[in-house]
C-alpha cells in the first residue's frame, strides 16, 4: 500500500520519480532518527543521512548538501542499516508455506528422499529470484542464500543467475544435499564453476560460502575433504550445527580437531551443543546464525542465545526458509528476543525465582540483525553500520498511514516490537534506490511471480495430487485429553 504522505515542511506531493532517483545524484534522508549500530551505538534524532555514489557520506543534524542533492523526508520515521541475513534457503521460496505444519523430520523426508531431486535449474532460479525480491522489499540487504539443492552445475548457475539479477548483496553458500559434500566438492565441474562465477572470491555485491553439514562422527571424518576444499579456495564454511539428533558435538569435536574452525565460519543453529562445542567455538572466534522461528517449531532445539551469551559467542540473525516460515527480519529480531527472555522466565520459574531485570535488550536484537551480521560475513569493513565510508545499504522505516509508527519513543523497541516489513519505506543498496514510498524500484516481480507460477505447476504434476496433499498436511497424532476432577458431578449431592 502507498501511506498518504504529506510532510509538514515542504512542497506537498514530494514524491520522487524512478528517474529522479536512480541518475546518480546524492540523496539525503531528512530529519529521521537514525540507529547508526557503530561501535557505540551513536543514535541521532532529527538527523540526516547523505549518500553519494555508493557510499554514505555524512550523518548529522541539518547537513549541508551539494546542490542538486534528492531529497528524502524521514520524518517520524527510522533510519537503520540494511539488515543481513546470513542463512536463507532461498530455493525453497518457490514452495512458499507449503511446511508450515512440518518436523524437521517431515521437511528431511519431503527435501532430502522424496522431492528435492525434483527441483530442475529453472525452479532453482524461480525460488531464489522471489526470495532476493522479497529480501530487499523487506530492507534485507544482504542475504546469504544457502543454497543446499545443487544437484547439477547447471542448478548453480540458475541460484547464480537469480542473485545477479536483483539489485541486493548476496552471498551464494554452494551447497548440494543429494550427494556427500566431499564428492560434489572434488568435482572439476565444481571447481570450474567457482572460478567462472566467483574468481578471487566473488564481488561484495555476490559473494561465496561452501555450505555443508557435519553428520556424526564416523572416526576417519570423511568430511575433512570438502573442508579442505573451502581452506584451498579460501571460502567460508557455513554448516547446520547443534541440529537435535542430527548434527551433534562430534561434528563440532572433529572440525576442531582438525583445525577447521575459524572465525569465518558460520554455525546455523547451534541449538543442542554441550559446553565443550560452545568452548570450541568461542575459542577459534566463529559466530551463530540463529533462526528463532525455525529452532522453535523445527525441533533443533531451543534458540541458545542465553548460552551464547555465557560463552561470548557473535549471534547473527536468519530465517531459514519461507517453506515454513516469514522472510523478515523484523519477525526475527521480535521471536528472537522474545525466546531469550522465555527462557529466562521458565528456567527462574523453575528455581521459584523472579527474573526483575532483562539480560537482552531489544538494542542487542537490531544489532543482531545488521551489525553481527555483517561481522559474520566478513563484511564489516563495507556494510552493517551507518558511518561516512561505508557502502550505502541503508533502510528507512516509516509509514504516515499507520497507527503504529508513533508515538517514536524508543526507537529500538520500535523497530522490534512495532514495526513490520510493511513499514519499509525506502531501501538503498549500494547506492542504488531499490525502493521507494513502499514501491519497488527497478525490480520485476511479474516476471518472479510467472517463474514461480510454472515450478508449482511442475512440482504438483511430478508429486500428483494425493502426494501433494499429503506432503502438505501430515497426520496429526492423537492427543488424550487429560482426566478433570472438575467434569464430573456427584448425583447424591448435586440432588
Ligand atoms: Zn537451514
Amino acid at each position: 500500500m502507498t501511506a498518504a504522505h504529506e510532510p509538514d515542511s515542504g512542497p506537498p506531493h514530494a514524491h520522487l520519480s524512478e528517474a529522479d532517483l536512480n541518475q546518480g545524484r546524492p540523496i539525503v534522508f531528512r530529519n529521521a532518527t537514525v540507529l547508526t549500530m557503530d561501535d557505540a551505538h551513536h543514535v541521532y534524532n532529527g538527523a540526516d543521512v547523505l549518500i553519494s555514489g555508493d557510499q554514505i557520506a555524512a550523518v548529522g543534524p541539518k547537513l549541508e548538501v551539494p546542490e542538486g542533492t534528492l531529497e528524502i523526508d524521514g520524518t517520524g520515521g527510522i533510519v537503520m542499516p540494511g539488515m543481513i541475513d546470513t542463512h536463507r534457503h532461498m530455493w525453497q521460496t518457490a514452495m512458499r508455506g507449503y511446511g508450515a505444519d512440518w518436523t524437521l523430520t517431515q521437511y528431511f523426508v519431503w527435501n532430502y528422499l522424496q522431492w528435492g531431486k525434483s527441483f530442475r535449474p529453472q525452479d532453482i532460479y524461480a525460488g531464489d529470484l522471489l526470495s532476493a525480491i522479497e529480501a530487499v522489499d523487506a530492507g534485507v540487504t544482504t542475504s546469504v542464500d544457502w543454497s543446499h539443492n545443487l544437484h547439477t552445475i547447471d542448478h548453480a548457475e540458475a541460484a547464480a543467475d537469480a542473485l545477479a539479477e536483483v539489485p541486493g548483496r548476496f552471498v551464494l553458500a554452494y551447497g548440494n544435499i543429494q550427494a556427500a559434500p566431499w564428492e560434489w566438492s572434488a568435482t572439476p565441474e565444481f571447481r570450474a564453476f567457482v572460478d567462472r562465477r566467483f574468481g578471487g572470491g566473488g564481488t561484495d555485491m555476490l559473494g561465496f560460502q561452501m555450505a555443508f553439514d557435519v553428520p556424526p562422527a564416523s572416526p576417519d571424518f570423511p568430511g575433512k575433504g570438502a573442508f579442505a576444499v573451502a581452506r584451498e579456495l579460501n571460502v567460508p564454511v557455513t554448516t547446520h550445527a547443534g541440529v537435535w539428533k542430527v548434527t551433534t558435538d562430534d561434528g563440532i569435536r572433529l572440525m576442531h580437531e582438525h583445525g577447521f574452525m575459524d572465525e569465518r565460519t558460520v554455525y546455523v543453529h547451534a541449538a543442542s551443543l554441550s559446553t565443550d562445542s560452545y568452548q570450541r567455538i568461542a575459542a577459534t572466534g566463529g559466530s551463530v546464525s540463529l533462526s528463532t522461528e525455525s529452532e522453535q517449531s523445527a525441533g533443533q532445539g531451543y534458540p541458545p542465545t542465553w548460552k551464547l551469551r555465557q560463552h561470548g559467542i557473535g549471534v547473527s540473525l536468519s530465517m531459514d526458509t519461507s517453506v515454513w516460515w516469514s522472510a523478515d527480519l523484523f519477525t526475527a529480531m521480535r521471536v528472537t528476543l522474545s525466546a531469550d527472555r522465555a527462557r529466562e522466565h521458565l528456567e527462574a520459574h523453575g528455581k521459584d525465582e523472579t527474573v526483575t531485570h532483562h539480560k537482552l535488550r531489544a538494542e542487542h536484537v537490531v544489532d543482531w540483525a545488521t551489525r553481527s551480521g555483517a561481522k559474520a560475513l566478513g563484511l564489516d569493513a563495507l556494510v552493517g553500520s551507518i558511518e561516512p565510508g561505508k557502502k550505502a545499504d541503508v533502510v528507512l522505516v516509516k509509514n504516515d498511514a499507520s497507527p503504529a509508527m508513533f508515538p517514536l519513543l524508543n526507537p529500538y523497541g520500535h523497530v522490534v516490537f512495532q514495526a513490520q516489513r510493511g513499514d519499509v519505506h525506502t531501501v538503498v543498496i549500494n547506492g542504488r534506490v531499490v525502493k521507494y514510498n513502499h514501491r519497488l524500484l527497478g525490480i520485476d516481480l511479474a516476471k518472479a511471480r510467472q517463474a514461480v507460477e510454472q515450478t508449482v505447476d511442475y512440482l504438483k504434476g511430478v508429486l500428483g495430487p494425493q502426494a501433494w496433499e499429503e506432503g502438505m498436511h501430515p497426520e496429526i497424532p492423537e492427543t488424550n485429553v487429560a482426566e478433570n476432577p472438575y467434569t464430573y458431578i456427584d448425583d447424591d449431592k448435586s440432588a
